[in-house]
């Protein structure tokens, strides 16, 4: 999604697929030049992108040190996994790491925006927000999928809960969730806390009760009823199965 601006655009996020970026890239360059890239968030559907962008790459500090370590071998073989047709523009392809960082706001002045960057950690431990409080829009990367399925396989859970209430306390009217083929309202902030304290419930009941994880997976019902987001429907039954190893690890002490 891109705010645009008299002064340039700020691209939060970029396309995972480089025939994506291209046909992106098309649409752009009649709204102007791509100023900033911000990355909401250390996974790769968000951060793959950047390498095909000039612009420089804001992220929280913790997201540059999670792609720093991402690994680029198997990086580039699940992108030419997902995109064919992609696989000429991945020849020569690095990871591009955010280049500017921050710990826990930091604004960008474009033109007679402001844009901040707002940490708060949940769906990953360095997720970042992007608000624009002239246009009452928040951009919450992953902290908000609206209607498909939220990932807590490296989350957060608490401090998603609080990022959330803080989320509620900013003057927006307007949510870009994550995933998920609509924008939303803030009212579904409510509904995306009761989906993750449904799943750290379920979980800790299960601890509770002497389940390991695989008996937990197989009885754990639906704490998230919600679909698999676009693009990643094969990779249903193993979402579940990566959620609760990692609540297990959270929860288990
Ligand atoms: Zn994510």
């Amino acid at each position: 999604m891109q705010p645009s601006n008299n002064q340039g655009i700020v691209m939060i996020d970029t396309p995972q697929k480089p025939t994506e970026v291209l046909e992106l890239q098309k649409e752009l360059q009649a709204k102007g030049e791509v100023k900033y890239v911000v990355n909401t968030e250390p996974h790769p559907d968000h951060f793959t992108g950047n390498y095909f962008f000039q612009a420089p790459v804001l992220a929280h500090k913790g997201a540059r040190n999670a792609i720093l370590k991402y690994p680029l071998q198997a990086l580039v073989d699940r992108t030419n996994e997902l995109d064919l047709e992609g696989r000429p523009l991945m020849h020569e392809y690095t990871i591009k790491l955010p280049e500017i960082t921050f710990s826990d706001w930091l604004a960008i002045n474009l033109g007679e925006h402001t844009i901040e960057l707002i940490y708060c950690p949940g769906h990953t431990p360095s997720e970042a927000v992007v608000y624009i409080p002239q246009e009452g829009v928040i951009f919450s990367g992953d902290n908000v999928v609206y209607k498909v399925k939220a990932w807590l396989h490296d989350a957060l859970p608490e401090e998603w809960i609080a990022s959330l209430k803080k989320l509620r306390a900013l003057e927006a009217d307007i949510i870009v969730p994550g995933h998920g083929d609509d924008i939303c309202s803030m009212d579904y902030l409510s509904q995306q806390e009761a989906l993750i304290s449904n799943w750290t419930k379920a979980v800790k009941s299960a601890i509770k009760a002497g389940l390991n994880e695989e008996q937990a997976l197989a009885n754990i019902g639906n704490p998230d009823p919600f679909p698999m987001p676009k693009g990643c429907k094969a990779m249903a039954p193993q979402v579940d199965k990566m959620i609760i190893e990692h609540l297990f690890q959270l929860y288990r002490e």
